[in-house]
């Protein structure tokens, strides 16, 4: 993975738009997440059922001890087992898209630094054949769902494995796909070859060129939620500092109005994920011993808990306290059930059982996938059922 280069794959979306966020990272550590290594393990499931399924010939035997030896390994859950299964079943339909058995690579190393300074990073699957590269990238988070248009991490592999490939292969088209199991998510984009180096040239190549040495001006975004140095960033809190000036300009005087709020909204858009960050980044300075005028960090309100509370438990039991009343028999929420018995179990014993409640409903910004939803038209419908 290209996790220690400057300008990374994985951070292409931040400093694509924000061209000092690079530099100003470099001086933050770089703290892995505790989510990074349950991602790397679950990626060797990928690995190893696509190497057998595609990639190399492998013997039973020799499979089922890597896979043990993997199932042994810390973090190791189920789950990882159904999602490297649902990752391997999509790659098998992409390969069946293609009308001859196309070449499959796994875990590719590529190199994109024709467009950014020793730009690499490792690609989870390309298949190739005909005028065709699909790249396929597995995302085992659940927190953030990751959309494969305009995926600027999947076109940067694909501007590499193009590097790579392209002198063996007539490729016209690229198709990158996200694969993001815990979430049901399954994204897909198609670029032609001809756009791809467009963009790597006149998109990429200068973006690159000016985040390597740190100029132009920073970009505040949706993007900086994953920088490391949101926390502390100027331009982000003068972004945030000027929003209720912006919004006052913006109109009405007394009372607000629908046609404006969008406006209102869309200046107020991760205003509440900076202000947390602010948050956590005073609490972290006031426990160093930094002085925040006005703020001080205390003692959060504490809770009691047992000593030994097998022993506490006897101790009541004694008392003559049923049983009854000290354990409560709490069933497994659907989620958890689904954890524990296995994806594809589940899915065949529980089918009659599961009914979908519409969710609460949720403002989200116009590109978000989901059709709109209204009072107005549900009303309609009582009417014309009343005129009926
Ligand atoms: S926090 Fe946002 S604006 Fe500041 S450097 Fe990072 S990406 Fe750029």
């Amino acid at each position: 993975m290209s996790a220690h280069a400057f300008l990374s794959a994985s951070s292409a979306h931040r400093w694509l738009h924000c061209p000092i966020a690079p530099s100003l990272e470099a001086k933050f550590p770089d703290t892995l997440s505790p989510y990074a290594a349950e991602g790397t393990l679950a990626h060797k499931f990928c690995e190893l059922k696509l190497r057998k399924y595609a990639v190399e010939p492998m013997a039973s035997s020799t499979y089922t001890r890597r896979l043990h030896k993997l199932q042994k390994e810390t973090g190791y859950q189920k789950e990882m087992d159904e999602c490297s299964e649902e990752y391997l079943d999509r790659i098998k339909s992409i390969m069946l898209s293609y009308p001859n058995l196309p070449h499959v690579v796994a875990e590719q190393k590529v190199d994109f630094s024709k467009y950014v300074p020793d730009g690499f990073g490792t690609a989870d699957c390309l298949i190739l054949g005909g005028d065709t590269l699909n790249i396929v990238d597995y995302k085992h988070g659940k927190g953030v769902e990751v959309d494969a248009k305009n995926n600027p991490q999947l076109r940067l592999y694909a501007l590499g494995a193009l590097e790579r490939y392209a002198i063996l292969y007539p490729l016209k088209q690229v198709t990158m796909t996200i694969i993001q199991p815990r979430i049901n998510n399954y994204s897909t984009d198609s670029i032609s070859v001809a756009e791809l180096r467009d963009w790597g040239t006149n998109v990429v190549k200068p973006a690159a060129d000016k985040a390597m040495k740190g100029e132009g001006e920073a970009q505040p975004g949706e993007w900086c939620r994953f920088c490391r140095a949101r926390q502390q960033c100027k331009a982000r809190a003068d972004y945030y500092k000027n929003v209720g000036l912006k919004a006052q300009e913006a109109g009405d005087p007394k009372l607000l109005k629908p046609s404006s709020l969008s406006q209102y909204l869309e200046l107020a858009k991760g205003l509440k994920q900076w202000i947390e960050d602010l948050q956590d980044y005073a609490l972290t300075s006031a426990l160093n011993g930094a002085e925040i005028p006005g703020w001080k960090a205390v003692e959060g309100r504490g809770s009691r808990g047992w000593t030994d509370q097998e022993k506490a438990f006897e101790v009541l039991l004694q008392h003559g306290i049923p049983e009854s009343i000290l354990y409560n028999r709490v069933p497994l929420t659907l989620a958890q059930t689904e954890k524990a018995v296995g994806k594809k179990e589940f899915e065949e014993w529980m089918q009659d059982f599961i009914v979908k409640n519409p969710g609460k409903p949720t403002l989200v910004p116009d590109s978000d996938k989901r059709p709109a939803i209204s009072n107005v038209a549900k009303a309609e419908n009582v009417f014309k059922d009343m005129e009926a």
